[in-house]
């Protein structure tokens, strides 16, 4: 029953507070913003109602405040997800917070010790660098408070001792959580490298380096959304080439074509190795016409392209075919429009680029 409950509680917690697209490090520190601002509500508030019906009305109202920053902070968040501001006002309330429970005592001199909470969390919200500054300037006022201000009736008196290993603790507990932040960012970005040469893996082809067969079945309707044009190309009488001088060669060629291809389209536009030989090149918003040219001129190059592996030197030459790319059309009856129109300049001799009729 009540793990049922606790589940409820957080399934509906997910929901509301948790839009679909925010991941991994920004759906924690999402998570932990909220619970933090949850937690130090509660405690916030029921210390300020506490300390309203005993003695300290300063201490009470101070919480209370803060108490009400943190739900006012809650709201902000949900509505804008804005990580950075709403993380920096729970991290400037504790720290404001934290230097009034050190310059007070708090109760019966305890408040210094909540402060230890403070050094994870500058690091995890603000990140190693901007964490070692804030970290560092908050130290600094500590000494302030606790040196540098004379004992008045608000001010707790701590002893020498107490102070010294106070500031040295504190140091350790911030110079621990830094070399914590430390890794933690490091395996972040081992990770994210791991995930890049993954995703290079799955959807790269190992012989050109070109997007495969994969990634296009990943992005078919991006690139259906999109629009422009299609060309698939092929290698003319490939075969030979493999027959004369061998498999290796055959690679060579395939992979100085694919090069040839990627260094000529624009970053907007997809080159992806169809096939053996063959080529799917989409050309984003360009209309048949602009394509032909486009094909025209990767043709030529491919054409002048004089490829030297050991000692051969070999010339070769590519049929290419196009259609137009848009949304009445089904992707699929594009690439047999330009399939087809590639067998059509086949037909024709070879080393030509047709337009679909
Ligand atoms: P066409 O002008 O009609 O296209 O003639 P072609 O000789 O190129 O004919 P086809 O497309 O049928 O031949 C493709 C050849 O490419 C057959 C296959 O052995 C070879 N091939 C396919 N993949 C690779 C590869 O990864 N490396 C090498 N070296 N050869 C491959
Ligand atoms: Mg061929
Ligand atoms: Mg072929």
């Amino acid at each position: 029953m009540f793990f049922q409950t606790i589940n409820k509680l957080s399934h509906y917690f997910q929901q509301e507070f948790f839009p679909e697209n925010t991941k991994g490090e920004t759906t924690s520190k999402i998570y932990l913003i909220y619970s933090f601002s949850i937690i130090a509500f509660v405690f916030l508030f029921s210390l300020g109602i506490k300390g309203l019906k005993t003695s300290n009305p300063i201490l009470s109202t101070f919480l209370l405040g803060s108490a009400l920053i943190f739900i006012v902070n809650i709201v902000y968040l949900k509505k804008t997800s804005n990580i950075k501001i709403a993380g920096n006002t729970v991290l400037y309330v504790l720290s404001a917070l934290m230097l009034y429970l050190l310059y007070t005592g708090g109760v019966e001199g305890t408040g210094p010790l909540w402060i230890y909470v403070l050094a994870p969390l500058f690091f995890y919200i603000n990140g190693l660098k901007q964490g070692s500054y804030s970290i560092l300037i908050f130290l600094m006022l500590m000494s302030i408070i606790l040196y540098g201000i004379e004992p008045s009736a608000l001010h707790e008196t701590y002893s020498e001792s107490f102070k010294l290993r106070f500031i040295l603790s504190f140091i350790v507990v911030g110079f621990l959580s830094s070399a914590y932040e430390y890794s933690r960012e490091t395996s972040i970005k081992h990770l994210q490298k791991l995930r890049k040469d993954l995703e290079n893996m799955t959807l790269k082809d190992d012989l050109t380096g070109l997007y495969n067969r994969r990634a296009y079945n990943q992005n078919l309707k991006t690139i259906h959304e999109i629009g422009g044009s299609i060309l698939m190309c092929d290698i003319d009488h490939f075969k030979i080439i493999n027959d004369k001088y061998g498999h290796s060669v055959g690679d060579f060629v395939i992979q100085k074509v694919a090069a040839c291809i990627q260094q000529n389209i624009r970053k907007e536009d997809i080159a992806i190795r169809w096939g053996g030989e063959e080529f799917f090149i989409f050309l984003s918003k360009l209309d048949e016409n602009q394509a032909y040219l486009v094909g025209e001129k990767l043709r030529e190059m491919i054409e002048n392209l004089t490829i030297e592996y050991k000692h051969h030197t070999l010339r070769i030459t590519i049929s290419i075919g196009i259609s137009p790319l848009y949304k009445e059309l089904p992707i699929e009856d594009a690439i047999k429009k330009s399939d087809d129109a590639m067998y059509v300049a086949k037909d024709a001799g070879r080393n030509k680029t047709v337009k679909s009729i």
